[in-house]
């Protein structure tokens, strides 16, 4: 199939709302199913202990993977980078993989959901009383489908974000690997705040050497002569970013991952984010200034039609229901 000819579709198509699917319900867990401690449960019935260190230490990795008209995108990716990262912390839980991936599969069909975001994580738990050992702790494992969340529903990104370029360090890589998906999220959270007082939608951290990096749930491309680059190292290999790298190079412009200069943003000809909460979204200002000529980019557009075009037809997906 031809990748290309599927960009040339209607430009920013209508998306579905969220619907049921399946059987009928247990109208408790229409808000989401969590499991956790082993049981299926409502999602605001979902309890951990206070003291596990997840809550406590952001002692914790997680992955969060998203249905889309009854199919789980790239399932088994998030898996695999699931369990790699629960190893780089030292984590054991008693599931394999694809127990893992049918825990994550039965909230969703326990919810009804067409359109879910789906999380499973790994806490540190809790040791024996008196020791703060990590090797002592029994390690936690939930997991929980909920309706799909936007970062950028459809009129944000028909518009595009104007995008902050904050002055708060992304925390470096050096103290916490940001490939390993985590809790660690008050830079990113203060980086949030700064940019709503700028009047702007979301932000951008940067590093220290005046690089950029990532934003709070996404990762950031830009495109200059038509040339796509984005910031290599320092932050974390999301899927769809994965996912715009596949899109691009069947598209015949192979994206450079590589450091990024602040300067290199700011005088880009377009701009985009790339989330699970909103696929592809176009950014059309810089702290007030418009780029270009204020509008999405034409490569924006192009690889934004192509991921949800061939996203409703299940591409990489793995059927929910049935
Ligand atoms: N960067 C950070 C810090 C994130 O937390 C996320 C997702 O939550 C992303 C990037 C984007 O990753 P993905 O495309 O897998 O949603």
């Amino acid at each position: 199939m031809s990748l290309a000819a599927d960009a040339d579709a209607a430009l920013f198509p209508a998306l579905p709302g969220t619907e049921p699917a399946g059987p009928p319900i247990d109208p408790r867990f229409e808000g989401g199913t969590a499991f956790v401690d082993g049981e299926y449960v409502p999602i605001l019935e979902a309890r951990i202990p206070l003291i596990d260190r997840g809550f406590l230490r952001s002692d914790a990795t997680y992955d969060v993977f998203h249905v889309w008209r009854g199919y789980a995108f790239r399932l088994e990716d998030h898996l695999d980078r699931f369990e790699r990262n629960m190893g780089k912390l030292h984590f054991k839980i008693p599931y394999a993989k694809a127990e893992i991936g049918e825990i994550c599969l039965e909230c969703v069909r326990r919810s009804g959901l067409t359109e879910s975001f789906v999380l499973m994580t790994t806490t540190r738990g809790f040791g024996p009383r008196g020791t703060r050992d990590p090797r002592l702790c029994t390690n936690r494992f939930y997991a929980y489908a909920v309706p799909f969340v936007w970062i950028a529903d459809e009129a944000a990104r028909g518009r595009g974000f104007n995008l902050h370029v904050s002055g708060i360090e992304r925390i470096r890589p050096q103290a916490v690997d940001p490939t390993v998906k985590n809790f660690h999220w008050i830079d990113l959270t203060m980086g949030q705040m700064e940019a709503y007082d700028a009047g702007c939608d979301t932000e951008v951290l940067v590093d220290s050497e005046g690089h950029i990096t990532e934003g709070p749930g996404f990762n950031v491309f830009v495109v200059k002569g038509g040339r796509i680059t984005t910031p290599e190292g320092g932050v974390f290999d999301g899927m769809t970013r994965r996912t715009v790298i596949e899109m691009a190079a069947e598209l015949q412009n192979p994206v450079t991952e590589r450091l990024v200069a602040i300067k290199e943003l700011v005088e880009a000809d377009e701009v985009f984010l790339s989330s699970t909460a909103g696929g592809i979204i176009p950014v059309t200002q810089i702290d007030g200034r418009p780029l270009g000529d204020g509008q999405p980019g034409r490569l924006t557009k192009r690889i934004h039609d192509l991921y949800w075009g061939q996203k409703a037809k299940g591409w990489l997906g793995t059927k929910v229901y049935g």
